[in-house]
């Protein structure tokens, strides 16, 4: 049996879509990246969303809109995707590591509030696979550490506190008493990535909470005109016949979604829930059959959050790295495709050549060392998840002995 780790599951009538977008005489940004919009708007109950080609796209104008760069920081976590550090760098400002806890994967919030300084405008937190982090307890922190606070850009001055930046690349669909992933920070940035539980191919947005048109600030129309050139009028306002003529109002960037990404991000979307409820129904096979002797796995359910079910991690107790990826090449023989999330940020070069040590985040090695993700994803049968399980019971077993 062969069973890849997160293949995409391109529907019928996404493909009929790309079709008919093609054939359409439209393929750039235009009506099916506005529908789409407004349809992740509506399903997270949002102010607004602004598609662009990816999350770290997304990320990076979310701090650039905030007017972050030189001189200031950004705190986020060591256990997370480059991309939620490297943005930081991109606009100039410094990327500051926190540790995660001993016993979560979420930051060791002590650490975030001991970090925070006058230069510090923003936190990017992880929802680390699609489990929601503690939003309440970030707040209260950013609340706290308010009068270290200053900005000179306007839009940030509304908030008038450090910004919660929520990186919900793995969380789109995740909840907690109700209330959608997208509406817990003050932006949430979300990866329509090819491995992600919402795919476009490559493509990403940002989501928002606070209504800025009472502040007479049109958030969308900044990200718009911000990912197109920098241009007064879209492509499409352009096209209408004599409507030539148009501004550079800035010198800005290249980042919009095309309406090929968003006609299969709209199916994608149409078929959520169902998709939802399938992962979930994996997870709870995982969890009732992986052999707890040997595994513990991360809960994707509690009494007030359900996650997206987006990653299925587990750690195999009491081994080394090499043991742990020992298992991942004999899971691969047996035809079974794992992962490892993460590694945690020090041990890459560039990280290390930026000056991170390892050695300061004992508890996010800790929680990469004997870490290995099992394949989740809704089109897995279930003779496939049974396959997964019996190799994976049997691999771990054996190394342990
Ligand atoms: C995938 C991912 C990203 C980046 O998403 P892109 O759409 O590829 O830019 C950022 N953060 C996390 C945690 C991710 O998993």
């Amino acid at each position: 049996m062969q069973i890849p780790f997160s293949p995409p599951q391109i529907s019928e009538d996404a493909i009929e879509s790309v079709v008919e977008t093609l054939r359409n005489g439209w393929i750039t940004t235009g009506p099916k990246a506005k529908q789409f919009e407004e349809n992740l708007t509506e399903y997270m109950g949002t102010e607004g969303t602004v598609c662009m080609n990816s999350a770290t796209a997304a990320l990076e104008m979310t701090l650039r809109l905030l007017g972050i760069g030189p001189g200031d920081e950004v705190i986020t976590s060591a256990y997370t995707y480059t991309a939620s550090a490297s943005v930081i760098h991109h606009v100039g400002a410094e990327i500051v590591l926190v540790d995660t806890q001993k016993d979560s994967l979420e930051m060791d919030y002590n650490q975030l509030e001991d970090k925070i300084t006058k230069n510090t405008k923003a936190i990017i937190p992880i929802d680390i696979a699609g489990q929601l982090c503690d939003y309440e307890k970030i707040f209260e922190i950013a609340e706290r550490k308010q009068n270290l606070f200053s900005t000179q850009n306007k839009i940030h001055q509304i908030l008038n506190r450090i910004a919660v930046i929520d990186d919900g690349a793995h969380s789109f669909g995740a909840q907690k008493n109700g209330v959608p992933s997208g509406r817990f920070a003050d932006f949430t940035t979300f990866s329509f990535h090819a491995v992600k539980n919402l795919t476009t191919a490559e493509g990403g947005a940002v989501t928002w909470t606070k209504d800025y048109s009472q502040y007479g600030i049109d958030i969308a129309k900044i990200f718009e005109v911000a990912i197109l050139h920098g241009q007064s009028k879209d492509a499409l306002c352009k096209m209408q016949k004599g409507n030539w003529e148009y501004d550079i109002q800035e010198l800005g960037y290249k980042f919009n979604m095309t309406d090929i990404n968003a006609a299969i991000g709209i199916d994608q979307l149409d078929k959520y829930d169902d998709n939802l409820k399938r992962r979930k129904e994996i997870v709870e096979y995982y969890e009732a059959h992986l052999n707890p002797e040997y595994l513990e796995t991360l809960k994707h359910f509690d009494n007030e959050k359900e996650s997206s079910c987006h990653l299925f991690l587990t750690w195999i107790k009491g081994i080394t790295e090499e043991q742990r990826n020992n298992i991942i090449t004999r899971l691969a023989e047996e035809g079974i495709a794992t992962n490892v999330h993460y590694k945690p940020l020090p041990l890459f070069t560039a990280y290390k050549n930026y000056g991170f040590d390892i050695k300061d985040f004992p508890n996010a090695f800790a929680h990469y060392q004997n870490e290995l993700t099992l394949p989740l994803y809704p089109q897995m049968t279930d003779e496939e998840v049974g396959y997964v399980v019996k190799k994976v019971n049997q691999a771990v077993s054996e190394v342990l002995i």
